[in-house]
């Protein structure tokens, strides 16, 4: 295997923690919950994206690249990280960001200026256009740009999630742990198809279940050959031979919701439940809804009593200011528009 031979800059500590989530277990009279806590990635307040980012921006720099470029909805969590990590990196950073700009940035936008990123707003249907339109135009200006997909998912940011399941299985061994399924938020797919690639490796047992959290991969034909076209890419860059089909991965769709960044009562109560029984915060976007469906499925007696599930917790907690108003039913506070 050649996952240790390509090109990676540190971003941040690992292993990340797994805890045992014994409030929440005892509360919901289920399986024992476990959480893998890749919201405390150490760089620029957490998330999956550091372990995409990693390879990612190892090759842009092995390729002498100067600026990374990527693209995401106003409140991404891919584009905070990719501007926080151009900075310890010593890159310049620009990002396609769709949605209208608030008055007052916040969430992960203000951490996006924080860090300093270049932002180029555009709406929807643009964004794909307008990321190949700067990226020419940052070429032509000898920027040496980088371009990194939207959510970090090709080959090269999903060996980030083969090396974190690989991490994951040295854990779990350590703990004597066997969990019946891994449980996570899945949008581009990279963390997927990492996963179920890092599992395979491994001979790990379980059931390894992205929760849909968009309308993108929501078409339920149009997602999972994205997910065996990245596994497959990423196997082949690690020297692998496994390949996978469509039908390899584990997928629920059950949990959309109003769609894409619309979060309601399934999203605002797994915040509560979880901030309220362990003091663990999640974001409204993706790991809310995750948890919220983990949750559901849990009373729906999905699994048994004497099963284990184990929740990776993929980050997106700033995401939680952009929502601040869902929070102030009770207060006298009034809130810029977003
Ligand atoms: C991007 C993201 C995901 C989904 O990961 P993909 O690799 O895009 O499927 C899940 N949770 C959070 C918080 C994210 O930012």
């Amino acid at each position: 295997m050649r996952l240790d031979d390509l090109p990676r800059f540190h971003l941040a500590e690992f292993p990340t923690p797994i805890h045992s989530l014994e409030s929440l277990t005892k509360k919901y009279q289920g399986p024992a919950i476990y959480m893998k806590r890749d919201d405390l990635t150490s760089l620029g307040m957490g998330g999956n994206k550091t372990r995409k980012l990693e390879f990612l921006i190892g090759e842009a720099l092995k390729q002498k690249k100067k600026t990374l470029i990527t693209a995401g909805g106003i409140q991404s969590n891919h584009c905070r990280l990719t501007a926080a990590a151009a900075k310890k990196a010593d890159l310049h950073c620009h990002l396609v960001l769709n949605g209208n700009p608030p008055v007052i940035p916040n969430g992960n936008l203000l951490l996006d200026t924080l860090f300093g990123a270049e932002i180029h707003f555009c709406n929807r249907e643009k964004r794909d256009k307008k990321l190949l339109e700067v990226t020419a135009e940052l070429e032509k200006a000898g920027k040496k740009p980088y371009l990194i997909p939207v959510g970090g998912s090709n080959s090269i940011g999903s060996v980030g999630y083969v090396a974190g399941m690989l991490e994951l299985a040295r854990q779990l061994e350590e703990l004597s742990l066997a969990p019946d399924a891994i449980i996570f938020a899945t949008s581009s797919g990279g963390t997927q198809a990492g996963l179920t690639l890092g599992a395979e490796i491994c001979g790990f047992k379980g059931n390894v279940l992205g929760i849909s959290i968009d309308q993108v991969s929501a078409g339920s034909d149009a997602f999972p050959p994205v997910l065996a076209t990245i596994t497959n890419e990423t196997a082949a860059r690690i020297g692998s031979d496994i390949r996978m089909t469509e039908s390899d991965f584990s997928l629920n769709y059950d949990y959309l919701g109003a769609g894409y960044a619309m979060p309601g009562e399934l999203e605002f109560n797994a915040i509560e439940d979880l901030a309220l029984n362990e003091g663990i915060l999640l974001g409204p976007v993706y790991t809310a809804r995750a948890m919220g469906g983990l949750l559901d499925m849990i009373q729906k007696g999905f699994f048994t009593k004497d099963q284990t599930v184990l929740f990776w917790h993929t980050g997106g907690t700033p995401e939680l200011f952009a929502w601040a108003d869902r929070f102030s039913k009770n207060s006298e506070y009034i809130y810029p528009e977003t």
